[in-house]
């Protein structure tokens, strides 16, 4: 009998030569995700950065040698890591450090932020971010560049609305962009401008945002990965331990790159890369550049709408406060339709961009029509907000196998006017996660950060209530579509890991899966759904290490 068979003999009726853990979780109410039904008791140890064992306290305790860290939950919910399905994640470590607009809730204090943040800058360097939302301001004015001239005559200002879909110029970034009266709009977006005088008015949508964009320089390596950097260290004190980072650039997987090296990495990303890019991407795919646990190129993102906020939301019927009109595409259908179905040619996965109910029955059936062109493959289509529906398009989903990619911090924010835009009729269907799952799709819950934030706690509490922020909607806003516990945190972790393909080695407590691990100081099953937004991160683990603790 050889020594090695011997050993396992020994091990079969001995349990002193179980693999030990690098690290126990005892004492926690343990929801390992295979299902939505409520926690147990329980422990979970973990070795070489997998889940080694789930197990009550006799069973864990073999696991355990000198060398094992020992992590106590005291009845909070161990949980796997949150994955957020739909961020700018880089974006969001440049808004940590720039301008904060977002609560500002008048134009004074608006300017006055941008006046006080101006002052810590050098001449010419621009200010970018914000996260404005001027739905919060009496009378709701859209900001103009006279507002903030004065204040910032040495810096080009180009700061967003929350939804990113608009964003106000001051006159030094119209200078340095060359924007003038005679300076045409481009398709697909808008530029505001003085009704007499045609001067533009500082403000530009979607398609119109590059006017500004392609002059606003390119921040160096260095500045991109401490971005990420704090991108990072905001995520891991949340229980975020991966992400799928939507309209990624080059420079930013770059960069991922660069901290996965240095050991510097607490969170997986899968990054979807432009659409329009889709050549480039599918070559750099071929040639085995996909990445790997931590870094991967995910897939594409396209965009066919704009947002409700700025009224760029494309809807079959007019907007309810402005006569006549519906929004816009981004693109022509047919060259959307020509991209997505090369991309798909190209074995790669496609998420775009849809918020009115006329963008997601176009995409829906551009989804469907190439899925008949191009016969049966695992493709993992996904709708990112999938915000208005159609009732009779959300079946589409579970049909087709489309993930419904959707924020719910967007429901309990724009809940509070959307009716206002499209009427009372429409809302019944709008983040329609109740609908979604009752016909059989799939939900990928994440937080669009910046432009919500990135806390999937509040995503949880805002899919459970839907209590609008103004707290108008005790009882929920549109409550019949309100999801369980279970449904929503699902929706955050494997839910998550099936949209990004990853579902066979992350996303539920598996012995064997990635040990990406949250301990909360609650279990989130027995609270009051009210107060679910109290909850707190104690410890965050991502692979195996404990990347935070409270
Ligand atoms: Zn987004």
């Amino acid at each position: 009998m050889s020594r090695r068979v011997l050993a396992g003999v020994l091990c079969l009726v001995s349990a002193a030569c179980a693999q030990k853990a690098d690290l126990v979780i005892t004492g926690g109410m343990v929801w390992t995700g295979l299902s939505t039904g409520a926690p147990r008791v329980g422990n979970v140890a973990i070795a070489g950065g997998k889940i080694l064992a789930i197990d009550d306290d006799a069973g864990i305790a073999r696991y355990v040698g000198p060398r094992t860290e020992r992590i106590r939950a005291d009845g909070g919910l161990v949980m796997p890591g949150f994955t957020d399905g739909h961020t700018h994640f880089v974006d969001g470590g440049f808004q940590l450090a720039s301008v904060d607009l977002r609560n500002a809730a008048t134009p004074a204090e608006f300017i006055r932020r941008i006046k006080q943040y101006a002052t810590t800058l050098k001449p010419g360097e621009w200010i970018l971010g914000g996260d404005w939302d001027h739905t919060l301001w009496p009378g709701q004015p859209l900001p103009r560049h006279e507002w903030i001239d004065s204040i910032t005559p040495n810096n080009p200002v180009f700061v967003n609305r929350v939804d990113g879909h608009e964003a106000l110029a001051n006159g030094a970034a119209l200078r340095a962009a060359g924007v003038t009266k005679d300076t045409p709009t481009p398709a697909g977006g808008e530029i505001l401008r003085d009704a007499r005088t045609g001067e533009p008015l500082g403000i530009f949508k979607d398609r119109a945002l590059d006017v500004i964009d392609r002059v606003v320089p390119d921040p160096s390596p260095e500045r991109r990965d401490s971005a990420l950097a704090r991108a990072l260290a905001h995520a891991a004190a949340l229980g975020v331990t991966a992400t799928a980072h939507m309209s990624a650039s080059w420079a930013d997987l770059a960069s991922y790159r660069r901290l996965e090296r240095a050991g510097r990495l607490t969170l997986r990303a899968a990054l979807y890369l432009p659409l329009d890019d889709w050549r480039t991407v599918a070559e750099s795919v071929s040639h085995g550049a996909r990445g790997d646990a931590w870094v991967k190129i995910g897939g594409l993102k396209g965009f066919m709408d704009g947002s409700a906020g700025s009224r760029t939301a494309y809807f079959f019927d007019p907007y309810s406060d402005s006569a006549g009109y519906r929004g816009l595409l981004q693109h022509p259908e047919t060259d959307m339709r020509r991209w997505i179905g090369n991309a798909d040619s190209a074995g790669l996965q496609i998420a775009v961009h849809a918020i009115g109910d006329r963008a997601n029955a176009i995409l829906l059936s551009i989804y469907d029509s190439l899925t008949r062109a191009h016969g049966p493959r695992d493709r993992r289509f996904r709708v990112e907000h999938a915000q208005h529906l159609r009732p009779e398009d959300i079946p589409v989903f579970g049909r087709l196998g489309v993930i419904a990619s959707m924020q719910p911090y967007h429901a309990i924010d724009d809940g509070r006017w959307v009716e206002r835009r499209i009427g009372p009729v429409r809302i019944k269907s709008t983040y329609a996660f109740r609908s979604l799952l009752d016909t059989g799709a799939r939900l990928a819950f994440g937080s669009d950060w910046t432009v919500a934030p990135l806390d999937p706690i509040l995503g949880v509490y805002a899919a459970v209530t839907r209590r609008t922020l103004d707290g108008k909607n005790p009882g929920g806003w549109v409550p019949e579509q309100k999801i369980s516990v279970g449904e929503a945190l699902r929706a955050y972790t494997a839910g998550n890991a099936y949209a990004t393909f990853d579902d066979a080695t992350r996303g539920t407590l598996t012995p064997g899966y990635a040990a990406d691990v949250v301990v909360l100081d609650r279990n989130l099953f027995t609270m009051l759904a009210d107060s679910l937004d109290q909850a707190r991160v104690r410890y965050t683990i991502a692979g195996g290490k404990v990347v935070f603790r409270r």
